[in-house]
């Protein structure tokens, strides 16, 4: 049996003049006129802050490369360098690093000069938590996340990226974000966007 736990008679005025109606409406009407807060996605998109965590990708050899980290790896595993192309050296530790290390697929191949190239790199996406350990130990800034965030697809295999995928996600992130400053807010305006300006006096973001 429901127990019945409030009851509030009305009173007679108001039955008539519908009060509760009302208040309830006053409230829809003031936030239908007040500031929107949040975004009208998909239609409008903010850009995540640069060391947001998304897709992986790799980065190319493009002379921006860590030095002297880049070039002692590249000696030590004897790799030859093919400008715009992946930075990997095959080391294996971002795989090694993984808490899912069966998300990986990496091989390198042999070239008739002696020297080595990563010949395949496959991350099934599915599997990742996005936790970045595979970033943080790549010792050549190869392995990154990029700015991707809609990942949905209609099949899984798209949801698995290989070699050429993500020396793309490279290219274009090195493109368009490598020179940007390392901040957590693109611009201002992203920023009151989400946090309405009048009602917290946040710092100016500086570029
Ligand atoms: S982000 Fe984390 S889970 Fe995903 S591949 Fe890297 S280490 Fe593995
Ligand atoms: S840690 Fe970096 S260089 Fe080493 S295999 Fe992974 S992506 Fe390649």
């Amino acid at each position: 049996m429901i127990k019945k736990v409030f009851e509030r008679q009305l009173s007679w005025l108001e039955r008539i003049f519908f009060v509760d109606f009302i208040k309830g409406l006053s409230v829809t009407i003031r936030h239908a006129f007040s500031k929107t807060i949040t975004t009208h996605y998909p239609y409008e998109k903010l850009t995540p802050p640069k060391r947001f965590r998304g897709f992986l990708g790799h980065k190319v050899v493009d002379g921006n490369e860590p030095q002297p980290a880049f070039d002692e790896w590249v000696e030590r595993f004897k790799i030859e360098v093919r400008p715009g192309r992946s930075r990997c050296v095959v080391c294996m530790l971002c795989k090694r690093a993984c808490p899912v290390p069966q998300l990986f697929e990496i091989e390198g191949e042999k070239l008739p000069n002696g020297k080595r190239v990563v010949s395949i790199f496959n991350m099934n996406l599915m599997l990742c938590t996005f936790c970045g350990f595979c970033v943080d130990a790549c010792p050549v800034d190869c392995l990154f996340n990029s700015d991707i965030h809609e990942t949905a697809s209609y099949t899984r295999k798209d949801a698995i990226l290989n070699l050429e995928a993500l020396e793309q996600i490279g290219r274009d992130w090195q493109a368009r974000r490598e020179k940007e400053p390392d901040r957590i807010w693109i611009d201002n305006h992203q920023r009151q966007k989400l946090w309405r300006e009048n009602d917290l006096k946040l710092p100016e973001v500086k570029g």
